[in-house]
């Protein structure tokens, strides 16, 4: 009951690359690079084991960035010739690669890091992959067209190759797989349309355990105006959470602590484990065990226990490392407290 687990990124050493950013530089080469990748891997590997998280992954430091990680790997791509996009709805601009012909993977993508994690731990092991939608978010498009159309042919080709990856990541012995989707609560329609069914389709034939994560961003200073920018109550779950509840998805984490969604709309994914953020991922104020427990004595109202799943909000990766590292002890510590208070039965 109340198995801990992370949204997925960790901050990256300051050996590894730059630290405090979103798109950080790296800060070595060719074979150093890999090494220090591998590193830095196992390093945060023994931190959350250390920490005591029950789910643990690889912090994501052998990746540059999320989503363009994953497309480094992918033929077809322009990486030399970045263009300026507004992403997320133009909420944020981004120095993104264009899609500039048919879309193949060139190899593996994470298969580095993925054994490397597996061949380390006895933990159940959750890896991360960018979902369809949100590549399509952070990737300019001079291949498949203007318009609707486009984006959603370019979306299920994203779809397929992440397939390839997710089902090579199983046979690693991946436990979980988890898709980041926060377009999704941009794109709401979209998402509810055709988003799901590209993450489904992402998802196909894995055996494993399937994941979503969707969020409102990372603690950036132009996500921090946005969420400003929503209200008091933010509803936007409420439209893409009947069509995940529909899904074959298995797991959906979101954020909870301190975020302006309504816990009651958790209550719209029965049927599915929900991995409730209770840890603040854009404030360095490091969270008390006794806040953790409450937050998920009050996610108990509207998620079962035997699926509910103590998680951060989002991914760490902007966060000063120390701090990180808190959060995550105050993460087992709270969810050790909730268990002694709701458990028994
Ligand atoms: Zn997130």
């Amino acid at each position: 009951m109340f198995e801990t687990t992370l949204a997925g990124s960790l901050p990256k050493p300051g050996w590894l690359a730059e630290t405090d950013k979103l798109w950080p530089q790296w800060r070595a080469q060719g074979e150093e690079l890999i090494q220090a990748k591998k590193d830095a891997t196992l390093l945060w590997l023994k931190t959350q084991e250390d920490a005591g998280l029950d789910i643990v992954g690889d912090g994501e430091q052998a990746r540059q960035h999320f989503v363009h990680g994953f497309l480094e790997a992918v033929e077809g791509i322009d990486f030399v010739n970045k263009v300026k996009m507004g992403i997320r709805n133009n909420r944020y601009e981004a120095m993104v690669p264009q899609v500039v012909g048919p879309l193949r993977l060139k190899g593996r993508v994470h298969a580095l890091e993925a054994q490397l994690a597996r061949a380390h731990t006895r933990k159940k092991l959750k890896f991360t992959l960018p979902g369809p939608m949100t590549i399509v978010d952070t990737v300019a498009d001079r291949y498949y067209g203007e318009g609707e159309e486009g984006r959603i042919k370019m979306a299920f080709a994203f779809a397929e190759l992440l397939n390839q990856e997710a089902l090579a990541l199983q046979a690693d012995g991946v436990d979980i797989i988890q898709f980041d989707e926060p377009a999704f609560n941009v794109y709401l329609e979209d998402a509810a349309d055709w988003g799901v069914k590209a993450l489904e389709r992402a998802a196909q034939g894995l055996t494993c355990t399937t994941a979503v994560h969707i969020c409102y961003g990372y603690g950036i200073q132009a996500n921090i105006d946005w969420k400003q920018s929503l209200g008091h109550e933010w509803r936007q779950y409420e439209k893409i959470f009947p069509a995940l509840a529909k899904s074959q998805i298995q797991q959906v984490s979101l954020e909870c602590y301190h975020s302006h969604v309504p816990m009651s709309l958790m209550a719209l994914l029965e049927g599915k484990d929900v991995m409730v953020g209770v840890i603040d991922v854009a404030s360095e104020t490091v969270e008390t065990p006794e806040q953790v427990a409450e937050t998920i004595g009050q996610a108990l109202q509207f998620v079962p226990k035997h699926r509910l799943f103590p998680c951060t909000n989002c991914g760490m990766a902007p966060m000063p490392r120390e701090v990180a590292e808190a959060k995550l002890r105050a993460l087992v510590e709270g969810a050790a407290i909730a268990r002694a208070r709701h458990g028994s039965s």
